[in-house]
């Protein structure tokens, strides 16, 4: 790739001779060209700018100069163009830096990798006349105007030099382990990377992660994952909600809402909150449950049956008397910015568990209940459902119980699964009725206590 870095000070560039930059033009990866702009200039004082018209302070870069600078670039002879092969065509782009142009991301320095030249044109003064970038657009010049940040400059000779290291270190063969651009902040799903660390082992008493000092090379490929959606939701809120959604696993995506994050199956990732529901919420609450509950119900249930029980346990009088009474029944909401998207409804104290749900030695009559926990279609596996599942857990052992019991129909694998993956162990078994329906369930538990060591079979 050939690089024509074109300045008034092309001293400037110097710097890129240096360092993996040199010797890859040591090893004709890229060919750095630094012009003087002034070599292009008329007149005894070979000035290349001029007084704005219509006034005002500082001074313009002269289109005619530039004009001619850049015809002579654009007319360089490229190796590309002596390929044989018929397709063969050079990509040259003019990347002009000015604060007003469009953001330098990675995305647009990934898509000049694959040009054949790129030729930087850089201002100086309050800029160059707007009708270079008119003019070479107008003739079917693929022409870039970037900025390389929210700040201002005195020259474009440090953004251009920003644009040429970017785009070099992508090149084939320009990187001693190519390995080193896969992991990267801004790479892949868009994330920052994570930490990272090194020798020594002991430094000013800070420790380095326990999980990166172990060979299990799947937790620390989690770990380094979790922080670095962690670190984006944190540093760059922007960008967490702007990932490659198709990109990010299951994990991620549980790691990212549990940061208040939620990408939900299509569309756009919004924020979401999870908090105590309250009584403004008893409508939302109850239609939400409404929404959902058929979703988890055997297929040979009948309708009616739902409905019956939609109507008589999942009334706004139901959660109005639920949310009434926080200190034994606790119910957690999901909500994003078009509304609630999904609870968790816990019984705590003493008699939080149905009196069918108690057998001795596998299921204590001490343990708190988990009663509900459902989510709307568009947002599950979005990672909410952990959330929900895990806030009401904590919420649970808080209130000093040493076990949570929930039962879910005995044919929802899925669910099964889900709650298997947060501790839940099989424990029983229960008949459930829905709408005067009997329904199997598999009663499940998880153990709260810090050692394991609940009293359970
Ligand atoms: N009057 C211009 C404006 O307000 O947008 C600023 C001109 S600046 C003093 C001079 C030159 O520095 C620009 O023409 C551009 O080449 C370069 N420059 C300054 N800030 C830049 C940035 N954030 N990104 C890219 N180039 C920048």
């Amino acid at each position: 790739m050939r690089f024509d870095l074109i300045s008034i000070f092309p001293d400037y560039f110097t710097p890129l001779t240096l360092s993996l930059m040199g010797k890859a033009e040591d090893a004709g990866l890229v060919t750095l060209a630094a012009h003087d702009l002034r070599q292009w200039a008329t007149g005894k004082h070979r000035s290349v700018d001029d007084t704005p018209y219509g006034g005002g302070a500082g001074m313009v870069m002269r289109a005619d100069v530039w004009a001619r600078a850049l015809d002579d670039a654009l007319a360089t002879p490229l190796a590309c163009e002596n390929e044989e092969a018929a397709t063969a065509s050079c990509r040259r782009v003019l990347a002009i830096p000015t604060p007003s142009g469009t953001p330098l991301t990675q995305p647009v320095v990934e898509d000049l990798a694959r040009a054949d030249q790129i030729i930087v044109a850089c201002g100086r003064y309050e800029g160059i006349d707007a009708r270079v970038a008119q003019h070479y657009r107008a003739a079917g010049v693929e022409v870039l105007e970037f900025s390389i940040g929210d700040y201002v400059l005195n020259g474009g000779e440090v953004a251009a030099m920003v644009l040429t290291e970017a785009v070099a270190r992508l090149l084939d063969g320009f990187m001693g382990n190519p390995d080193s651009l896969v992991e990267e902040s801004h790479s892949g799903a868009g994330l920052l990377e994570y930490p990272v660390f090194t020798k020594p082992r002991d430094f000013r008493s800070l420790e380095i992660p326990e999980v990166l000092l172990g060979g299990n090379h799947a937790a620390i490929e989690r770990w380094r994952r979790d922080r670095a959606i962690e670190k984006t939701v944190a540093v760059r809120p922007d960008l967490a909600l702007s990932l490659d959604a198709a990109a990010l696993s299951g994990d991620d995506r549980a790691t990212l809402a549990a940061c208040g994050v939620a990408y939900p199956r299509a569309g756009a990732a919004e924020r979401l909150t999870v908090r105590q529901a309250e009584l403004e919420d008893v409508v939302a609450v109850s239609e939400l449950a409404a929404r959902t509950f058929p979703d988890a119900c055997p297929q040979d249930l009948p309708r009616e049956a739902i409905d019956e029980h939609i109507a008589t346990q999942l009334s706004a009088d139901v959660f109005d008397s639920l949310i009434s009474d926080p200190e034994r029944h606790r119910l957690f909401v999901a909500e994003v910015w078009g509304g609630l998207v999904g609870y968790v409804l816990t019984h705590v104290g003493p008699d939080a568990l149905p009196s069918d749900l108690v057998r001795p030695g596998r299921v204590d009559v001490g343990n708190a209940y988990l009663s509900k926990c459902y989510v709307d279609a568009a947002w599950r596996g979005s990672g909410i459902a952990d959330v929900l599942l895990e806030r009401a857990v904590a919420d649970a052992a808080k209130a000093g119980h040493r076990a949570i019991v929930l039962g879910t129909n005995r044919g929802n694998k899925a669910a099964q699964a889900f709650y298997k993956k947060h501790g839940f162990r099989k424990r029983s078994t229960r008949t459930f009725d829905v709408g005067g329906v009997a329904n199997y369930d598999v009663v499940m538990v998880r153990d709260l206590t810090p050692t394991g060591g609940a009293t359970l079979a």
